[in-house]
């Protein structure tokens, strides 16, 4: 057998980005297609900015290409490259996966769907009626406001640094979802307090965090024991934020349940099968405990 069993008829997959040494995607998609025994394999591609036009050519050139990731910092300029977008990635602006279809190349984005799909697995949690608070207004943000209003939440407080991306943020959603209520707010609003009292589910979708000890400039005075508290970030596990919430009695969620389902929503678009999850979950630890 050759290397990871590749042969002749291997279909290929990929993650593009910039850097892209520490992803884990190789690790999680590997581990799914040998728990299917599926004739793919995925491996990491480091595209700096300029090559993207080039690696969006090589993918129609590949008769087993079987579809990418997109990460940092292609996410929005990926698509100018591709022949259509799946309405996730219309309304966010941003793709984190592509695949052939026909002979074009069709950009999908699976992080929304993700982070539903962990709430919904790992807490028990439909975001059916829930009043949301979301701290963000970048690519992942809008990602999440978009999957929690396409799955029926009642309300979505966006609360940025720069208020004007939060207002950019919430008027696209508002047209397309009537039945939620959306509400724009800088991060320095007082009226972000009553946000913290009564929300269901509170978020921070931004990057503050990544650095251990790093703390949003939020008041959490309010936040009672109800409040569902998650992070999208994964590394570190438990952020500032996730730490100062379980100290107060709320249930905690970081990112890497969102890791995992964008990740097992692509491995369906790529492969066409239901993803393993538990092997797809293993090789995430272990990739992340390699890392
Ligand atoms: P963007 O660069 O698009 O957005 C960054 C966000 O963070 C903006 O809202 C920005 O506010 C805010 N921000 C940055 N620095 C500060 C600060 N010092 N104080 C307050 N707000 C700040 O990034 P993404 O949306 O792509 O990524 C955000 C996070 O989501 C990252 O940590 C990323 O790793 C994570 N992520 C996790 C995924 C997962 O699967 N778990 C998937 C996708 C993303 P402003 O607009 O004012 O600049």
């Amino acid at each position: 057998m050759a290397a990871m069993g590749i042969t002749g008829t291997t279909r290929l997959c990929f993650v593009l980005g910039h850097p892209v040494a520490h992803s884990l995607s190789p690790a999680m998609h590997n581990a799914g297609f040998a728990a299917l025994g599926l004739p793919f394999v995925y491996l990491p591609w480091a595209v700096p900015p300029e090559g993207l036009a080039a690696a969006a050519a090589a993918f129609r050139a590949m008769e087993n290409f079987a579809g990418a990731n997109v990460t940092v910092p292609h996410k929005e300029r990926i698509r100018a490259f591709l022949d259509a977008l799946s309405p996730e990635a219309e309304a966010v602006g941003a793709v984190n996966t592509i695949v052939p279809r026909d002979g074009r190349l069709v950009g999908h984005n699976t992080d929304g769907g993700g982070f539903v799909a962990s709430l919904g697995e790992e807490k028990g949690v439909d975001p059916r009626g829930a009043r949301v608070l979301l701290i963000g207004a970048g690519g992942g943000a809008k990602g999440v406001a978009y999957a929690l209003a396409a799955h029926g939440a009642a309300e979505i407080t966006v609360a940025n640094r720069s208020a004007g991306r939060a207002e950019g943020l919430v008027g696209g959603l508002a047209t397309q979802f009537p039945g939620c209520q959306f509400l724009a707010l800088a991060l320095q609003s007082p009226r972000l307090a009553e946000a913290v009292r009564t929300a269901d589910v509170l978020i921070n979708a931004t990057s503050v965090g990544l650095i251990p000890g790093e703390t949003l400039p939020l008041d959490l005075e309010g936040l009672g024991p109800t409040t569902l508290v998650c992070d999208v970030i994964y590394r570190p596990p438990e952020t500032a934020l996730l730490r100062a919430a379980r100290e107060r009695g709320c249930r905690v969620l970081n990112g890497l349940g969102m890791l995992l389902h964008q990740g097992a929503a692509a491995f369906q678009l790529f492969t066409g099968a239901a993803p393993p999850l538990d092997a797809m979950r293993a090789g995430l630890a272990r990739g992340f405990a390699g890392s």
